[in-house]
This record gives C-alpha cells, structure tokens and sequence, in this order.
C-alpha cells in the first residue's frame, strides 16, 4: 500500500515524497480514507506512530481545493512544542500548497501571531489559552472552521485545559469535522467525545501500550545513588541522543548542571525556561549539537526528534500513560530504542502496572560494575569532563580533585 492510493493533490503528494515517506504508518492507513470523506473520528494511537501526518495530510489536501484568507482548520495541542512541531510538519508537507499556518501560544509576544491572521493564515495551530485570548479579542476568527483537530486530548485533560477547550468550542458555530488523537481513553474524553463528536469511527493502532521497538530495562537503585548509577551508566552503554525525565524542575536542572559538570554536552526542557531556551534546547538536541536533554513530564511533551536511542527515566513516571508517553521519545516509526527506568523500593506498584500493559516481565538489570553499597555521602564521583570519555575512573576516590560529591539530595 503506498501513499497514490489515498489520491491526494499533487501539491500535497509532493510534500509526502519531499519528506521520503514511502509507505503510510497503520494510522495513517487507516484514518485517512474516512478523514478525505468528511467523518469524525477518534484516533486512539500513540506518539511516533505517524498521527501528525494522518491529520495533516488530508487537511492539506481539503484546503488545497477551498477558498483562502481565513482559518479553515484548528488544531489544538497541549503544548507550545508541539504546536511547533504541528506546524513545521504543516510547513512540511504542504510547501508546494500555498496554505499558510500560523503557531498560537503565549509565553511570547502577540503581535506576530496576529500578523499571520491577519494575512489569511488558513490553519491555526495552537494551546488553549492563547488560542482563547485571539478569539475574545477578535484576533481570530473560527467562522469558517471546516475542520477541528484535537490533539493529545488526553494530555490536555491532564493539564486542566478542558474548561478552555469547551469555551474554544462555544466560539465554532457552524457544522464542523471534528478529529480527536489520543494515546489513552479516560472517561473525561468518552464524556466530551459524546458530546462534540457526529457519529465517529474509532481507528485504535495496537495498544495504548508502549511501542514495541523499544526495549525496556529496570534498574533497581537507591534514591540516593541514582546520579551516580546514571554517570555510570552513561559511561558504559553505547548511545546517541538520550533523554531523561526526572520528576521536578529542581531535580532537571540539578541532574542536567552534573550532566554538564562530568562533560556532557546537555541541555534542560522545564516549564520555568523562556521559550527562547526551551527552543534553543530542542533545536540544540534535534540537531545532535546537544547528546543529553534532561525534561520534566509536560515540557517533553511532543517532542518529536526522531533519533533518539535512549529514554531514561531517572525517575519513575507516576503511571504507565505517563511511562507510554515517555518511551513514545524513541522507538519511532522503523527505529528501535532503549527505555532504561531507575527504579525504588517504593516504585514497584508503577512496575507492576506497567508490565501488566506489556503482558510480560521488564527485566531488571544491575551493573556489574557499580558499589550499590556505599552510602552516596561517602561515595565521591570522579568522572572529569576529559576523562569521561576514556577512562572509566568508575568509583575510585579522586580525593581533592573529585569533580563533584552525590549529595542526599539525590
Ligand atoms: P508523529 O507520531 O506524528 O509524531 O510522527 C513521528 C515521526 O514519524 C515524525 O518524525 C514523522 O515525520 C515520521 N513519519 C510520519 N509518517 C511517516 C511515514 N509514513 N513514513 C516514515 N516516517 C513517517
């Protein structure tokens, strides 16, 4: 099956063959015939399983034949990430279309949002509240919505937006497509499918499980030996780009300022940063200018870099939606990643669930190598920026000349 039978416009086909993809992802197999004849429908797939495409493509290729100049397609998305990203695989995909797309979040100006509007973009890609503040001052306009995207529905019920969401919907009077995207189907998203959703056919990819390219590995580890578990490990185990979620913005920076201390080419991704350093952080990481990017659950969220080999998770995620959403970072399309998962005592119910979602076992791994006896206070890592390239110095004492002591802290 290749992407001719869908019968797109060429200017749309030439998007999908500027971006070499050949055969279409099972999402995209399955959600784009219903979607080019006007059904709604709940996409219930996970990250990196192609589902900006199954959406955007046959946007695309509806507003190809339509009139131009005003907003003819939403898509709503929980974050400023991934409404980037949205619309740079909009900007991808449609290049030779002539549609315009303009980016809605706060946390930056306005002005050239509104500039964008104003000159016709036709579709908008953007986060509740920002979307919200354009149409209460007329800055947008949704009078001639055709089609509504949903985005990460889940995520955007975690994140509070949902009061936002009906207020956006409120603003859409005419009759309209509606697509809804989730990886998970919590009652709240039943509940609101019902409710603004006309007849819509379910297309489920596998499970809501994580991606079976991607192998998953336990290490059981005190709270307090962590970073060092983590220098270790990233010492001995051959990677490319990796990213590592811990759980607080105060434990991301921490974790990335010693990431950077051992030699690290690092950068963070948590709620606190501009979007200026959150930008520059993701572009650092997609371009393989930065190897480690150290993020807390919701500023990881989309992050779509598709060359990432390992996720670890310095912290484990507080439940297996969040542990899909993570791991969803590698693994994507045709690759295959590692998820390695730092593990306590006190995280064995989490395990438990996630291994019942993945009908098997996680195997735990303990490195060889490593003193799992030594109280960290004790215990002075030496891993020098020089050295952590060649010579694995390990636990020795460097005395006076350590880099750095794991503190309690950790
Ligand atoms: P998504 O699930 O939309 O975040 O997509 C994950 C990644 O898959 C993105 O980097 C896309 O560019 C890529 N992708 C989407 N569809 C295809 C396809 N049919 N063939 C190859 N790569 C694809």
């Amino acid at each position: 099956m290749s992407f001719e039978t869908f019968n797109f416009h060429p200017s749309v086909m030439a998007g999908v063959q500027a971006l070499g993809y050949v055969i279409p992802t099972p999402i995209q197999l399955q959600s784009i015939p219903p979607i080019m004849q006007g059904r709604d429908i709940i996409g219930l797939a996970q990250t990196g399983t192609g589902k900006t495409a199954a959406f955007a493509l046959p946007i695309l290729h509806r507003l190809q034949q339509g009139k131009r100049g005003q907003v003819h397609a939403l898509v709503i998305s929980p974050t400023r990430e991934l409404a980037e990203q949205t619309c740079d695989a909009f900007t991808a995909l449609g290049k030779k279309t002539g549609l315009r797309n303009v980016a809605i979040y706060g946390g930056v100006g306005k002005d050239q949002q509104i500039r964008k509007l104003r000159n016709g973009a036709e579709i908008a890609v953007g986060c509740p509240g920002r979307l919200l503040d354009h149409l209460y001052q007329g800055a947008l306009s949704l009078s001639h919505l055709d089609i509504l995207v949903i985005d990460e529905a889940d995520r955007m019920f975690d994140m509070g937006f949902l009061p936002d969401i009906k207020r956006i919907l409120e603003c859409i009077l005419q009759p309209r497509q509606t697509l809804l995207f989730s990886a998970t189907m919590p009652d709240d998203i039943r509940r609101l499918v019902k409710e603004i959703l006309h007849n819509p056919i379910t297309i489920q990819i596998g499970q809501t499980a994580p991606a079976a390219s991607v192998s998953h590995t336990l290490y059981p580890v005190r709270q307090d030996l962590k970073t060092a578990l983590l220098l270790e490990l990233l010492y001995k185990t051959k990677t490319g780009s990796v990213l590592i979620f811990a759980r607080t913005k105060h434990r991301v920076e921490r974790l990335m300022e010693q990431l950077d201390k051992s030699g690290y080419s690092t950068a963070s991704l948590q709620g606190n940063l501009s979007q200026q350093r959150r930008q520059a952080a993701l572009d650092g990481f997609r371009s393989g200018a930065i190897k480690i990017l150290v993020a807390t659950d919701i500023a990881a969220r989309g992050i779509d870099v598709s060359n990432i080999s390992h996720v670890i998770n310095f912290d484990m995620p507080e439940n297996v939606d969040a542990y899909t959403h993570r791991i969803g970072r590698t693994g994507r399309v045709d690759e295959t990643g590692e998820a390695f998962t730092f593990v306590t005592s006190e995280d064995m119910a989490t395990v438990r669930d996630i291994e019942k979602v993945l009908k098997k076992p996680i195997e735990r791994r303990t490195l060889e190598s490593f003193d799992y006896k030594t109280p960290s206070v004790e215990k002075k890592v030496s891993y020098s920026p020089r050295q952590m390239r060649r010579v694995p110095v390990g636990r020795q004492s460097m005395g006076k000349k350590s880099q750095f002591a794991i503190s309690r802290s950790y």
